[in-house]
């Protein structure tokens, strides 16, 4: 490689790190005992020290290396100081080795928008089902999402004692995905992944509308992203507001780098820029492939009730 690293591909680098530093901190968490839960908007809308303490930790840890990015986190956390304890400094240099696609190989820092959600699937982590959560760190510029990690810190968790917890996972439109194997679902069977804690009459219509041969109800946006990478489903269908830019930013990266599609239940994109609203209104359907087939699946009654904004 000539010259220094693009700043994005050192933004990556120094993202993957502290994403493991938090997924961490979301581990340890969980084995003091002490989650700390505070609701927010209400029973299924949850808030633990974990989420404080890795938003914390991502977020400090990040601006300290780069000054210039906007990053826009989950928690509305006070304004003050993070202790040094929760400071990442390291980088992935397997990261810095690679090349930076040529788009984005002039990209100032002042340019990328970071979208971090430091626990996804707080509900899940309260309840045990570990495997759901994962950490996502988004990165996005002109309103695209050009880069993400997601860090799933109980990876493996099933495996009982002894077992080595958490991957990470990156990707990058134009440079592929990274730290997993990625797997289609055999056949034209259609596996349809969706919420467990946030359905409604027009979710499960919606879902019933593609005409599952199967529903796998997790939790988490980083989770389900996984189920598609991985082949164990074939389309993510959430048609209702509820998820927010930091849930999609990061996952959305990884599917599309190795062809998969992420947009509202229209079939429109969600952009990124640091002004958007938060919340993804119009829902969310991510395929690895055939999106098209899913858009066209929607019914009318959905579209209405998710008008895009
Ligand atoms: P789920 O598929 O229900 O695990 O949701 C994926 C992400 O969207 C998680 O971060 C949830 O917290 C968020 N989300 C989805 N629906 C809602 C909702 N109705 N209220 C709050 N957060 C939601
Ligand atoms: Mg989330
Ligand atoms: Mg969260």
């Amino acid at each position: 490689m000539s010259g220094s690293p693009a700043v994005v591909m050192r933004l990556v680098a120094s993202a993957y790190t502290v994403a493991e530093k938090a997924g961490a901190i979301v581990r340890k968490v969980l084995h003091s005992g002490e989650l700390g839960i505070v609701e927010k908007t209400g029973a299924n809308d949850l808030q633990t020290l974990a989420d404080r303490l890795a938003q914390q930790s991502i977020c400090a840890s990040l601006s300290r290396r780069f000054p210039k990015i906007t990053i826009i986190g989950e928690e509305d956390l006070p304004d003050e100081e993070v202790k040094e304890d929760l400071i990442e400094n390291g980088h992935s240099e397997e990261i810095l080795q690679k090349t930076c696609p040529a788009e984005y190989s002039g990209l100032k820092e002042e340019e990328l928008v970071v979208w971090v959600d430091p626990l996804d699937g707080t509900k899940e982590y309260t309840e045990g089902l570990l495997d759901n959560v994962t950490v996502l760190i988004g990165i996005a510029y002109a309103g695209k999402a050009i880069a993400g990690v997601i860090n799933q810190p109980f990876y493996n968790y099933q495996l009982g004692a002894g077992a080595e917890l958490g991957r990470t996972m990156w990707g990058m439109p134009g440079l592929g995905s990274f730290g997993f194997q990625l797997k289609e679902v055999p056949g034209d069977r259609r596996i349809i992944t969706t919420t467990r804690s946030h359905s409604n009459k027009v979710v499960t219509d919606c879902v019933d509308a593609m005409e599952p041969h199967e529903v796998v109800r997790v939790g988490g946006a980083g989770n389900k992203i996984i189920q598609l990478v991985e082949g164990r489903a074939s389309a993510y269908v959430f048609a209702s507001p509820g998820c927010k830019k930091w849930d999609t930013c990061a996952p959305e990266a990884i599917l599309t780098a190795v062809g998969g599609k992420l947009t509202d239940m229209h079939g429109n994109a969600y952009r990124y820029d640091a002004n958007v609203k938060h919340m993804n209104s119009a829902g969310v359907l991510a395929t690895l492939r055939n999106h098209e087939y899913y858009v066209s699946r929607v019914p009318q009654s959905v579209r209405q009730a998710l008008k895009t904004d």
